[in-house]
């Protein structure tokens, strides 16, 4: 079955490049969202809006009863203004498809349609799952709340490009049981302090300098609490702090991000966080605002399916273009993690980094692209899974 998707390539790559003209971020995707559903109906596929974003199931139900089988694509771009010179370029401003998730719909969508057409040969149901905001972390979250996974014996998800490596060859899928990506939060910490004359700093509580000795204190929680064999990152990457070099302000801001590979390790983090914060601020007689936004956890894919997902990979692009095991996990995040929360599962890569073709740049960046002579295999792989998964085939 999955050889018909071969045949879709062109397709896809048109489709690609209409979705990659009209990106849209977050949770309301009107045009994304008019897009994918006019695919569905021309393809005879029903489906089912979210009723609080974008979002939306649909359906294929097969020729005879069976399991139930889900694929996920995210379908939100993010903030950026595109710097790729093709004619397909971004047409909105400060909008750009720059983590390839017009890429995942477009593999989803042209599964859907070799799947709907065999339909009659299917045992059991495919539920494709198009889902908001993965890059805020919502999506998926929002999702599972309204009760997406209730029926589904497993599911899978692709993501393109280059975020384990831009050195492994464009077309090479990658499938792994176990943890394969971090946890992602943010924390905010509100130092408040009293504001005063530079002069006298003994006359105000100054957060800048308790600010200082809260980022230091927090690297000893990864330095020197949580073992080195558990992978951990703790990062603060924005200080907001004073507006006139001899004012003491009376409130600074820290946002940073944690990331980690077990549950029980971010937890941790996030506690310790807040105490040392805390009782830091209160050594110097200020005081803390602390919030941790929880965004996903750790991408946990199930040891059965990562190995499922690895043959059926092996059947498309060839055993030498399939890997099964990497040295570490990534520390990236993913919200997919939400799903595999409920139901075993795998999280797959599929590399389009070619150098030739400067598809090599990381994520997120203005000039992020992809080898999209990769597309067909993305569908072809998620064929075969439902095949073997369902037919047993
Ligand atoms: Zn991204
Ligand atoms: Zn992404």
């Amino acid at each position: 079955m999955w050889q018909k998707c071969k045949e879709l390539q062109d397709e896809l790559v048109k489709m690609r490049r209409e979705l990659h003209q009209i990106p849209e971020i977050g949770d309301i995707l009107p045009e994304t969202r008019a897009y994918v559903e006019a695919k569905l109906n021309e393809y005879g596929i029903p489906f089912v809006e979210n009723t609080h974003d974008s979002g939306l199931i649909a359906t294929i139900e097969g020729g005879k009863p069976g399991k139930t089988i889900a694929l996920r694509a995210d379908m939100d771009a993010l903030p950026i203004q595109e710097e790729n010179d093709v004619d397909y370029k971004s047409k909105k401003d400060g909008a750009m498809h720059a983590c390839g998730h017009d890429t995942h719909m477009t593999m989803l969508l042209g599964a859907a349609k070799v799947l709907n057409e065999n339909k009659a040969n299917i045992n059991g149901t495919v539920k494709l799952f198009f889902q908001t905001n993965e890059e805020g972390s919502r999506g998926a979250e929002r999702m599972v709340n309204d009760g997406c996974m209730e029926g589904v014996d497993a599911v899978f998800g692709t993501h393109i490009g280059c975020i384990l490596s831009n050195e492994i060859p464009s077309g090479t899928v990658i499938a792994v049981p176990g943890c394969c990506m971090a946890s992602f939060d943010k924390f905010v910490i509100k130092v408040k302090g009293v504001g005063c004359h530079g002069s006298t700093p003994e006359k105000g509580v100054d957060p800048v300098n308790i600010a200082a000795h809260i980022i230091i204190n927090l690297q000893e929680i990864i330095a020197r609490e949580i073992a080195a064999t558990r992978p951990a990152v703790c990062t603060i990457g924005m200080i907001n702090a004073g507006f006139a070099y001899n004012v003491i302000p009376s409130e600074v801001t820290i946002e940073g991000t944690i990331r980690a590979l077990e549950e029980e390790v971010r937890q941790e983090l996030a506690k310790r966080i807040g105490e040392i914060s805390k009782s830091t601020a209160e050594a110097f007689r200020g005081s803390v605002d602390y919030e941790m936004i929880w965004g996903a956890p750790p991408v946990v894919n199930d040891d059965e399916m990562a190995k499922l997902a690895a043959d059926c990979a092996r059947d498309v692009v060839g055993a030498d273009k399939v890997i099964d095991h990497i040295p570490a996990p990534n520390m990236g995040g993913e919200d997919f993690a939400y799903y595999l929360m409920k139901k075993p599962g795998a999280f797959m890569f599929l590399s389009s980094a070619n150098h030739d073709k400067h598809t090599d740049v990381p994520h997120h960046n203005p000039k992020f692209n992809v080898d999209e002579d990769v597309l067909w295999e993305g569908s072809a792989v998620f064929v075969r899974i439902v095949d073997k998964f369902l037919n047993n085939k």
